[in-house]
């Protein structure tokens, strides 16, 4: 689990891209409210966000 602003995300995949762990997170609610927010990180760094919440 990890936090980033306001929000927590749980691990959903990992793999490997060009020899560094990439890793897709989803929000914590997910699969409570259906809340389809994500962002993905690579070795640590956030790369991508998909912050499109649909909660508080
Ligand atoms: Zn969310």
């Amino acid at each position: 689990m990890i936090e980033l602003g306001r929000y927590k995300y749980r691990l959903h995949a990992s793999s490997l891209a060009a020899d560094r762990v990439k890793k897709l997170w989803t929000c914590s609610k997910y699969t409570f409210r259906g809340c389809r927010a994500s962002i993905t990180t690579i070795g640590g760094s956030v790369i991508k966000q998909k912050n499109q919440h649909n909660h508080e």
